[in-house]
């Protein structure tokens, strides 16, 4: 016999299929959910199909934005010959919280792993080459993690980029290995990046 309503079931199941989400959470929320008033239930639901429909990525950093070009590509006062590469728009955020990068981003959604079967066409990593191709840039900062599948993807960035001339940098070490970009306070966060260096 089931424990639940097949509906619960259901819910508990989407739930958890979230990341970061075990059984246990998602029990606490599809029970949770199903307190809350009819209200609250439909704005939640119209509030994740409203974001699904209207968010899209910036067709130039792809970053996720609300509209074709997101504000920082937008805004004609940053330096748009420097591109930072990040994995995710956490790490982008981190970065722009320091508010001492002047420069544009680029944003990947992911770094390539052998072993989780991510390779090169998995990433934004074709839209970085083509931005490469139309933009005038001088520099390129490769600031994915420190860990294995992010250092394995600055060396792949850093080999294409390397014969088009334009100058690529790596962000200093000193970030922890493994330690995700956004926890890292925004004094480390500086002190790598001034301390880049060529590759
Ligand atoms: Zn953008």
């Amino acid at each position: 016999m089931e424990l639940y309503s097949g509906y619960i079931n259901k819910l508990i199941d989407e739930l958890a299929a979230l990341p970061g989400i075990g059984n246990k959470s998602a029990q606490r929320l599809a029970f949770y959910i199903i307190g809350m008033s009819d209200e609250r239930v439909n704005r939640l639901a119209n509030t994740l199909m409203e974001a699904k429909s209207h968010v899209m990525y910036c067709k130039s950093c792809q970053n996720l934005t609300d509209s074709e070009v997101c504000p920082i590509c937008g805004n004609p006062s940053r330096d748009h010959s420097t591109i930072m590469v990040v994995e995710n728009p956490r790490d982008l955020a981190a970065y722009e919280k320091t508010g001492k990068y002047k420069g544009v981003y680029h944003v990947l959604h992911g770094a390539i792993s052998p072993m989780l079967g991510v390779g090169p066409g998995d990433i934004k990593l074709k839209e970085l080459i083509t931005r490469l191709g139309e933009e005038d840039v001088q520099e390129v900062i490769i600031a994915t993690n420190s860990s294995l599948e992010g250092e394995t993807t600055a060396m792949y960035i850093s080999k294409l980029i390397k014969p088009t001339g334009i100058r690529v940098t790596r962000i200093a070490s000193g970030v922890p290995v493994g330690g995700d970009l956004e926890y890292i306070d925004e004094v480390t966060l500086l002190r790598a990046l001034e301390g880049r260096t060529e590759l």
